[in-house]
């Protein structure tokens, strides 16, 4: 067993209002067309996959926000041409930042609100936290591998998403401290969908987790817990994702 729990790096992004900051001071306003060609892919995307995305398409706000994200500034140099098509990339380490589709469909699926505080499991390059930022009162991120947590929440720090705090540890026992969550994202694949994490859900909120082995289908499961407590499970559509890893004794 490694002594994760004992190296706790608590990295927290300080400073002005996400929201108001990805509109303003950030230079992230080059590649705007981009990006807005990026949401209309998204749009199409979504689609083509009516089991997954709810009523009328991804929420306005969940898009809004996604035109406004530099997801250049997310993935490594020699990514950045390719940053905003509709397909994941390499960040390092093995890992992979996951298409923009992909990232769209999981914020709207967890129905994240003003006011809401949301738990996102794996920070990887930190665009998913950044994309929940402006839409959450608080967004809480857990990254196993230490380079990549400090790095993404230096990144975060640097582009004022100040509601946003990493840290580093096994993201499977979620952060009991800041529990009930309104919303939580797991972006690594699960073997099952963590116990603890279920505990930490708010009634009445939702959770998004792959689940699957990683050479097996994964499948992207949407769990619910009812305002009476009760649980209900769905599978929404075959992903890809890296595998959730296990850095304490389960
Ligand atoms: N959400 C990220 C992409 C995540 S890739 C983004 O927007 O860029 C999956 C991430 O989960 C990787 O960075 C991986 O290191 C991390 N991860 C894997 N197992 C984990 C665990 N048990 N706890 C926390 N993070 C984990």
């Amino acid at each position: 067993m490694r002594p994760l729990a004992q190296c706790h790096v608590l990295l927290t992004a300080v400073l002005a209002s996400a929201a108001a900051v990805v509109s303003t001071s950030v230079p992230a306003q080059d590649r705007f067309a981009e990006r807005a060609a990026m949401i209309e892919t998204i749009k199409l995307h979504a689609r083509s996959a009516p089991s997954a995305v709810e009523g009328q398409g991804i929420d306005p706000a969940v898009l809004k926000t996604m035109g406004k994200v530099p997801r250049h500034f997310f993935v490594p140099e020699e990514q950045r041409g390719a940053a905003y098509r509709d397909r994941p990339l390499p960040i390092g380490y093995g890992q992979t930042i996951s298409q923009p589709f992909i990232v769209a469909l999981m914020t709207d699926l967890i129905n994240v609100g003003p006011g809401d505080v949301v738990l996102e499991i794996g920070t990887g390059s930190g665009y998913q936290a950044a994309v929940l930022s402006p839409l959450a009162a608080k967004v809480y991120s857990i990254e196993i591998i230490p380079e990549l947590g400090e790095r993404a929440a230096a990144r975060l720090a640097e582009l004022r998403f100040d509601n946003v705090e990493v840290k580093v540890d096994d993201g499977y026992y979620g952060w009991p401290v800041h529990a009930p969550f309104d919303g939580i994202v797991v972006t690594a694949a699960a073997s099952h969908i963590p116990p603890p994490l279920v505990e930490q859900l708010a009634k009445g909120a939702r959770m998004v987790v792959p689940v699957g082995g990683p050479f097996a289908t994964q499948f992207l499961m949407l769990v619910e817990k009812r305002r009476d407590g009760s649980i209900t499970s769905r599978q929404l559509l075959p992903v890809s994702f890296v595998p959730l890893r296990e850095g304490r004794a389960r």
